[in-house]
């Protein structure tokens, strides 16, 4: 069922055993429906009082359907489904909670939810508790979990919660949870979990503690953010290859070699977390030989609203640059050029037009 359904005062029968149905209970208390829930056939027998046709059956579906114990699951309930089917009643199949004890890191994409894969909207409906950043698409979760919101996010210059106790929050919430039973746990990070995103350390640390962990893949704003703006990464005859980086921290000791190799590869060069530190990357660049009329775009919140598109050229970064704030991806290379219609960005202009307007 949908978070944004109200079902205001509906009686509903749930049926299915407590722990695979106590998300679904949740959802359905959350919509104002009026709930009688029951575990066991049995329990549906002994049940005094219940209203001869209910607006709603709802049966938690067998997490092992298709399986002989999932069968016999289906076949318990249903004389209690015969039942209500021949009263007329809708009878609708809900998915069982997610299994208790274990962790998912899921990549939110850039923070449009319809970026969201389906396996992320999954794992986060069935989590009994979501650790998210602010860059996934976290003002929407109230609509998509029933599951306790923990904020964990860390803005650029304000910490708050450091890498290890997030991994020991992780590891504490799946092995005993607020019952002592262990609990369905989703970690939500922005664009993919394992690109710039410490995903890797998380999943160690689950691994190091015996809790069981899987990774649901999201989509990069290292690709998407360029797009929301018109810019392909690559592009026939322009690009053949992008390289991502990040802009956050120098990038070896040997700097200058580093950014030699990346201007000689000639490809797109795409920088994270690069804001604060442009003018001294579009400094390194030139230094090490990439022409200054190479095109470079700034694309603030990509895919969410006030997305923002600044094109310039290397020689002119420091300059035109000074007004961006995060997050935003850097894109440099004659890709800029390339660019398709602008989307996204309040002008509607063409970024082609724009960037051989600013560039020439
Ligand atoms: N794992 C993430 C990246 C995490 S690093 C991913 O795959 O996208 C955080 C950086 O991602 C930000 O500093 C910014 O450079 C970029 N970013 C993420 N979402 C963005 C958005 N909606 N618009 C612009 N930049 C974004």
């Amino acid at each position: 069922m949908q978070l944004e359904i109200a079902l205001d005062g509906t009686a509903v029968v749930l049926l299915g055993e407590a722990d695979r149905a106590r998300q679904a209970l949740l959802r359905y208390r959350r919509a104002a429906a009026s709930v009688a829930h029951f575990d066991s056939p049995a329990a549906f027998r002994a049940a005094v009082g219940l209203p001869a046709r209910p607006g709603l059956v709802a049966v938690v579906r067998s997490s092992s359907a298709g399986s002989a114990a999932g069968a016999a699951h289906d076949d318990e309930w249903a004389p209690v489904l015969d039942h209500y089917r021949s009263a007329g009643v809708p009878i609708v199949r809900e998915p069982a909670a997610g299994r208790r004890g274990r962790v998912t890191l899921v990549g939110g994409g850039p923070g449009s939810h319809g970026l969201l894969t389906l396996d992320a909207v999954e794992a986060l409906r069935d989590a009994d508790v979501v650790l998210f950043d602010r860059l996934p698409p976290w003002r929407e979760l109230g609509r998509l979990t029933t599951a306790e919101l923990v904020d964990v996010g860390k803005l650029p210059g304000h910490h708050k919660v450091p890498q290890e106790e997030i991994n020991r929050l992780l590891v504490e919430h799946a092995r005993d949870g607020a019952d002592g039973r262990g609990l369905n746990v989703v970690r939500l990070k922005g664009g993919d979990p394992f690109v710039f995103g410490r995903g890797a350390e998380e999943v160690e640390a689950c691994a190091a503690a015996g809790v069981p962990v899987r990774v649901v893949s999201g989509i990069s704003s290292s690709i998407a953010v360029p797009a929301a703006a018109g810019i392909p990464v690559t592009h026939r005859e322009v690009s053949h290859s992008f390289t991502v980086i990040s802009g956050h921290a120098p990038l070896t000791s040997d700097e200058h070699t580093h950014l030699a190799g990346l201007a000689a590869a000639g490809g797109t060069l795409v920088v994270l977390m690069g804001i604060a530190n442009l003018p001294h990357l579009a400094a390194g660049l030139r230094r090490a030989g990439l022409p200054v009329r190479t095109p470079l775009a700034v694309v603030e919140r990509g895919h969410q609203a006030g997305q923002r598109t600044t094109v310039t050229d290397l020689g002119h970064a420091e300059a035109d640059t000074g007004a961006c704030g995060n997050p935003a991806v850097i894109v440099i290379g004659e890709v800029v050029r390339a660019a398709g219609p602008l989307r996204g960005d309040a002008d509607g202009l063409g970024l082609r037009e724009l960037a051989d307007a600013l560039i020439a």
